[in-house]
């Protein structure tokens, strides 16, 4: 049987990057065993399910590189099967219709909290009930728990987790207004799209026991569970948006690469040796989720960057551009062609400094803009009548040197040298004019990149 896994986010926010490594290793999982992984959208709860939402986790599946193998699942279609089902089990015998009204229900959870004793719903009257004694009043649909021994999963990441019958009570599967309850619908879907392996977060693990007792009672194999590991903060505490970013989009639109929040994720909790920094095609050859840690992860920002920063600089100039010009685009910096080439040729040498992309538009800036850039306060005041002068003095020389990049440090070598002057005492003041600032690439990689007719106008504007 082919490996078919789904990842089941509730449409009631943005996708979150614990869903995110979720889904990774959903994806993980199927493709390393050649199966099929289905995104299936949870939607019953119609009060906090939206549209924007569904949007926005289409969109950061996307981004990530996760997108599903089959068009998704839309939960809230399914109603009529989920119903089929239920009035199957009641037909079966496995279920029953339980006649109690919402005072009654809460009547009993009263008495049991003045006991002090958990409460556990105990339906034998409606058991034994004979049809024409029904009271007038919709029933709801109620599973029949098991009510000795205990059920055991054993989870592919918790190990072997028992919890006895006992604790079980005959939960409702379809409500009396018709509409089936959330942990029965996820049986029904899981079953229907063939689903050979749910991995989840661990907070759904109490929920699989009484899942469990849907498959039973249907004579539906079970599927193999693992439930991961939620990812808290660096603080312990469930990761929320106090600890900094947690929407997949917004590392994106902070200038993360996919490639690296999918590997971070992976290495939170996953271990592979001491191999850090791994490629998906790499991971794929190697991933197996018994080799997710039970203890919860934590997230830390700074290794996130770290892992950024190594995957900028493996990236492909070309797809970096792309990127920063866009960006570039979107704060407002006028370029045209030229800006992009000079961008385009700096790439190399911006990306080996650069945590993010929204680094690497702030530093290549300069080198898109037409005419002098804006300078800031610490490089103009490196301006002095000395640095101009000899500004002054570099234009007048450079108009003749050759435009290459390994020709320009050999020519700035030699033009210090026959001045008798320190190189930094010839490059700060090339710097400040060219970039507008006291950071930038390599002096003789900038001159380079401007091209003579860019830099000369620079260099001139900044010495009057
Ligand atoms: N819809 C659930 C959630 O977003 C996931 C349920 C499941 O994976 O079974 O937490």
């Amino acid at each position: 049987m082919s490996v078919r896994t789904r990842f089941a986010p509730s449409p009631t926010g943005y996708l979150h990057i614990g869903g995110a490594r979720t889904a990774l290793f959903n994806y993980l999982f199927a493709r390393r065993h050649g199966g099929q992984y289905l995104l299936r959208i949870e939607d019953t709860d119609r009060q906090r399910s939206t549209q924007e939402a569904v949007q926005q986790i289409l969109d950061s599946l996307e981004w990530l590189g996760l997108t599903p193998d089959e068009p998704p699942v839309f939960q809230s279609t399914r109603e009529p099967r989920h119903a089929e089902v239920a009035r199957e089990l009641l037909a079966r015998g496995r279920a029953y219709l339980a006649y109690d009204t919402p005072e009654e229900l809460a009547a009993m959870r009263a008495a049991a909290e003045a006991q002090k004793r958990p409460f556990k719903y105990d339906g034998s009257r409606w058991m034994t009930l004979d049809p024409k004694d029904a009271p007038s009043v919709p029933p709801a649909i109620r599973i029949k728990a098991p009510r000795e021994g205990d059920t055991v999963v054993e989870d592919l990441v918790q190990g072997t987790v028992r919890v006895s019958n006992a604790e079980l009570d005959d939960m409702i599967i379809l409500r009396s207004d018709g509409a089936p309850t959330y942990l029965h619908a996820v049986v029904v879907d899981d079953h229907d799209m063939a689903i050979t392996h749910v991995i989840r977060g661990d907070d759904h693990l109490t929920n699989t026991f009484r899942q469990c007792m849907v498959y039973d009672a249907m004579g539906w194999h079970r599927p193999r569970f693992a439930h991961v590991p939620l990812i808290h903060g660096a603080d312990g505490a469930k990761l929320s948006k106090r600890h900094g970013a947690v929407g997949a989009l917004e590392f994106r639109d902070q200038g993360f690469l996919p490639e690296a929040v999918c590997n971070y994720l992976l290495r939170l909790g996953w271990g592979h040796g001491d191999t850090e920094i791994i490629s998906r095609e790499d991971v794929l050859r190697i991933f197996d989720i018994a080799d997710v840690g039970r203890a919860a992860a934590r997230m830390d920002y700074a290794k996130l960057l770290h892992f950024n920063g190594v995957w900028l600089r493996q990236a492909d100039d070309e797809r970096l551009t792309k990127e920063v010009l866009a960006r570039l685009a979107k704060h407002g910096v006028a370029f045209g062609t030229l800006g992009g080439d000079r961008v385009r040729m700096l790439m190399p040498d911006l990306k080996s400094r650069a945590k993010t992309l929204e680094d690497l538009a702030s530093s290549a800036a300069f080198a898109a803009f037409e005419g002098p850039p804006p300078m800031d306060p610490k490089a103009k005041a490196l301006l002095t009548e000395e640095a101009k002068a000899r500004l002054a003095d570099l234009a007048r020389f450079l108009t003749d040197a050759p435009w290459e990049r390994q020709d320009l440090d050999s020519w700035l070598r030699d033009y210090a040298e026959v001045k008798g002057v320190k190189l930094g005492q010839v490059a700060q003041p090339l710097r400040v004019a060219l970039s507008g600032s006291t950071q930038s690439p390599p002096i003789d990689a900038v001159l380079w990149a401007l091209g003579r007719t860019e830099a000369m106008d620079r260099i001139l504007a900044a010495a009057e």
